[in-house]
Formats: structure tokens, sequence, C-alpha cells
């Protein structure tokens, strides 16, 4: 089924068959243990016990800030000297905290207990203490585990070895049920909130995952469709199709033309007429595009340079150049997963730079002879880079904000239009 929707016609296939530039150095980037902030929040009676050193306890500590009204729902159990010399038996310490922790906190119902470099490198095998910890506690606390540790990540694949470890605790849908949406990645309530409520108006079955709450896990199994939210999420993908669920490809719900063929994309599979496809949508659309005209006027023909990071790059530089008309210097992101990214590549325009990995000191030398008007890049990077008279925009600010769908289109736009506003003031 076709629907009239306002996507440019394509002339060319824009980067499809783009050879990126591959580059395996240093690297700037925050380890998985940071998708914990936004997890926690998300499946609100889980708790993420990082096993690991001071370092990564005050990693997430800092990072996501003391609770001072809740009790926290992460913490860590950190591994000392004792452990690492092999003087302690870390498995028998491990179970004494974690019963010290369930004993204390009954609201608990999901442990993810979250691997570390530390925990990595003494081979602590920590698959089979979820194993034995959850023969304790199941069925009135879940025990599963993922690693967050930093070698050879980035931050966002955090949220990707989480869900794809809950995915096999997924129930098992009934052959006979009815075809069923999945909306997969963390999402912000307001977001899913919104989306759940124009998907439902064309007649969509739908469900989200992770969800809020642990006892509501989506039931999975040949009559799910899925649509990825966001693009970090290669081993839950592989992970949902392993269970027989079928992928949807279409490009992410970023700006206005990304949200509107993500819900596309959908509403072909659910047999949605072009007529109810065009009434949910239109007066989103219309309210979006006025919003985003006001951050057009500050971007168009703006440079920007992105540092791999949180693997958004590609879609927002999708979105920041054919919505924006910004001018693309550089995209380049942690890792180029051709199949998800088929849709944002054919979308960005041909020639542009791609970069894979890193290796930042040839990466900064590119930028800085560049100079680009703005920049994405990780933390570490953002204040020498704004020494040198560069605007920049913190990657990780994109995965904490609500972003995604029509109503957040403008505030997107905003993250970038604001900082050069703010640089032009000074400057006057
Ligand atoms: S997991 Fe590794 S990279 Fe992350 S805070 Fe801990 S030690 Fe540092």
């Amino acid at each position: 089924m076709s629907t009239v929707i306002p996507i440019r016609a394509e002339k060319s296939t824009g980067c499809t068959d783009v050879i990126p530039l591959i580059e395996r150095g240093q690297r700037e980037v925050f380890c998985g243990l940071t998708g914990i902030i936004w997890l926690h929040r998300k499946i609100q009676d889980a708790f993420f016990l990082v096993v690991g050193s001071r370092t990564c306890a005050h990693l997430i500590q800092s990072a996501a800030g003391v609770m001072i009204f809740a009790e926290p729902r992460f913490g860590t159990a950190i591994i000392d000297e004792r452990d690492l010399a092999g003087l302690a038996d870390v498995h028998d310490e491990l179970d004494r905290v974690v019963n010290q922790l369930l004993n204390r906190r009954p609201d608990i119902k999901m442990l993810f207990l979250v691997g570390s470099c530390p925990s990595e490198v003494i081979k602590l095998d920590l698959s089979r203490a979820a194993e034995r910890l959850n023969q304790i506690h199941h069925p009135d606390v879940r025990v599963l585990n993922y690693s967050g540790s930093g070698i050879e990540t980035t931050f966002t694949q955090g949220e990707d070895a989480c869900l794809a470890a809950l995915v096999p605790a997924l129930p098992k849908a009934d052959a006979s049920a009815p075809k069923q949406l999945m909306v997969v990645g963390t999402l912000a309530d307001v977001v899913e909130d919104q989306m759940r409520s124009l998907l439902e108006k064309m007649g969509i079955s739908l469900c989200f995952f992770p969800p809020r709450k642990s006892h509501d896990l989506p039931a999975v199994g040949a009559n799910t469709r899925f649509l990825l939210a966001q693009p970090f999420l290669a081993d839950t993908a592989k992970a949902l199709q392993d269970r027989q669920a079928q992928y949807l490809p279409a490009p992410f719900p970023l700006g206005l033309e990304g949200t509107t063929a993500w819900l596309q994309e959908a509403a072909s599979e659910f047999g949605v007429s072009p007529q109810v496809f065009e009434q949910v949508t239109a007066g989103p659309r219309q309210r979006t595009e006025k919003a985003l005209a006001v951050h057009r006027q500050m971007l168009q023909g703006k440079s920007i340079f992105f540092f791999p990071d949180s693997q958004l790059e590609i879609p927002l530089a999708r979105f920041l150049h054919r919505e924006m008309n910004m001018q693309l210097v550089e995209v380049g992101t942690p890792y180029l997963h051709r199949q998800h990214m088929a849709k944002e590549l054919a979308w960005l325009p041909a020639g542009t730079r791609i970069s894979e990995g890193q290796d930042v000191d040839l990466q900064l030398d590119r930028c800085l002879k560049d100079k680009p008007d703005m920049v994405v890049c990780g933390l570490g990077l953002a204040n020498p880079l704004e020494a040198q008279g560069i605007t920049t925009k913190w990657a990780i600010e994109l995965v904490f904000t609500p972003i995604q769908g029509y109503e957040q289109a403008a505030d997107l736009a905003g993250l970038f239009s604001r900082p050069l506003k703010r640089r032009e003031k000074l400057a006057a």
C-alpha cells in the first residue's frame, strides 16, 4: 500500500555505497555503564548493580547525580584488592551483597548484574552468578547480567547489551496471536505516549520494549514486527530476530521526515490506509514544520562535524542536512551497521565524508583544518575545541534529552541552534 507523505523524492542513492574512512586508534568515549542512567529511569522497578571498581562507582554517581528523595536504583559492588589478588571468593561476596540488597529492598523486581572492565579483567563469570542468584530469588526477583565495560565499546552499547540480555526473558507470543508492533529502544515516557497515541489512532496494536515495569515484558514471536527507536541496538535486534520477530527497516524517528517515514513503515506493514495516515499525522506535521522553521534560520548554511560517540550521528546528520540545510563536513560513527542505517545512508548527500571508529589525534587534525561552525563530540573534547573557537555540542546530551518524534523535533533543532546563537551573542 502506498501513501503520499511529505518526504522528498530521491534522485540518487546518497551514501548507500559509501566506503567509510576506517580508523582504529585512540578513542575518546564513555563506557556502557552510562546507559544505566536512562535505563534505571525507564524500568522503574529494576536495580542495576555494577560489579566494578571505585572508578566505575564515581562515573555512574557523577553522571547520574545523587537521588535525594528516592531510594537509589543503581549501585556498585566494589571489587577491591583482596578480590583482585584472589584472596577472597568474589562469588560469595557478590551473593552476600545481593542478598543484603534484596532483603532491604522488596520493591526491586529485576536485578541486573552489570559487568565492568575490572570484572572482565579478572574473568568474573557474571552469567553464572546471575543463574545462581536467579535460582534463589526467582520469581520474586529476576536476576540478569550484561556487560557495561569500556573495553572496545561505546556508551550507548550498554543499553544494547542490557536489552539483548532481557530478550530471552520475554514470554513467547501465541502463534495465533494477531500481528503486533514492538517499538524497541528506551524512549522518554512523554515520547512513548505521543507515539502510542499516533499509532493507536491508526489502529495499530503495539507494545514498547523495554517496558516501564518488569512484569510488563511484552510477548515476542512470529507475529511480532519491530521498529527500532534507537540506532544502537544491533544485538537486541538480532536477539529479537532469533525469536522470530521481523525487523521493519525504517529511518530513525528524528525530525519531521524521519518520524513520518518511521511511522509510515509501520502503517504500510499494518495496512493503514493513506487517508487514515494523513488524518492522524497532518496536524503534528504542520506544527512541526512551523516550529522547525525558526531554527532553520539560524542553522542553514552552517557546517557541522561529528566525532564518533553515541551512534546517533548518521540520523542526526541526515536531519540537520535535509531539514535544517546544514553542511556536513564529517560524520563519524563508532560502528556502521549498514542494514539498520540503509535508509539513513540513502538520505545523506553523495560524497559525505563518513568515518567509522576513531583515531582521535588524526580526527582532531582534520577537524581543526576544516574549521566547522559546530562540532558534536564527547565531553573530553568539547573544552579544548571551545578554546579553539569552535562551538560544540555534547553527544551525550542527545541521548539524555527527549528528541524523537514530531513534538520533539524543534527541541532537537534547538539543541544545535542555541549554542550557535550564544556564540554569536558573545562575539557581538
Ligand atoms: S567500566 Fe571500565 S571504563 Fe567504565 S568506569 Fe569502569 S573501569 Fe572505567
